[in-house]
């Protein structure tokens, strides 16, 4: 068996060359997809609760990775890290998502930082521009044509392929 403990220094020395850091904003979805994890399908699912994660709840530990940040010495020049954004639904989070972005651009960190969000685009042309304008890599989840789409459905049963498909340009 082995009794090796993680130590300090290897926590921060990961954190350092962290390649990325995902939010799970909240566990809200406007979709109800039928093999979603927080569905009926499996044993025990993840209930949801529509909670939504605050900045006051995370900025403690982005204040302690920006000092490890800016403290030690990754294993590259300028380091490369994902802040990721994935939920339940993320775009039914976009004040947090916002004050996240505002807050990691104002803290000038001398590293690579791109953000990234995983979303089934329901509600994703209202928020557009702002991804453009701050370089956001996006993830679709879209499972296919109409019929894969089909186990992707809305509260009221309908699949969301038209929705999504008319959303993404
Ligand atoms: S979009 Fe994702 S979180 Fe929402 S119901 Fe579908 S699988 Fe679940």
């Amino acid at each position: 068996m082995n009794n090796r403990r993680i130590n300090r220094h290897e926590i921060e020395r990961n954190l350092l060359n962290l390649r990325q850091f995902t939010f799970e904003v909240t566990d809200a979805c406007n979709l109800r997809c039928r093999y979603c994890g927080y569905g009926e399908l499996y044993e025990g699912y993840d209930e949801r609760k529509s909670s939504l994660m605050s900045f006051k709840q995370v900025k403690p530990l982005v204040d302690y990775l920006a000092y490890i940040w800016r403290n030690g010495m990754a294993d590259s020049y300028r380091p490369l890290t994902y802040i990721s954004f994935y939920g339940g639904e993320p775009l039914l989070n976009m004040d947090f998502i916002k004050e996240i972005v505002t807050y990691f651009d104002s803290l000038s960190l001398d590293r690579h930082i791109i953000y990234s969000m995983t979303t089934n685009a329901v509600l994703l042309d209202k928020y557009m521009d702002y991804f453009v304008d701050n370089n956001f890599h996006l993830l679709i989840s879209l499972d296919g044509d109409e019929r894969a789409q089909g186990h992707r459905i809305d509260a009221s049963g309908h699949n969301s392929f038209n929705t999504v498909f008319t959303t993404v340009p």
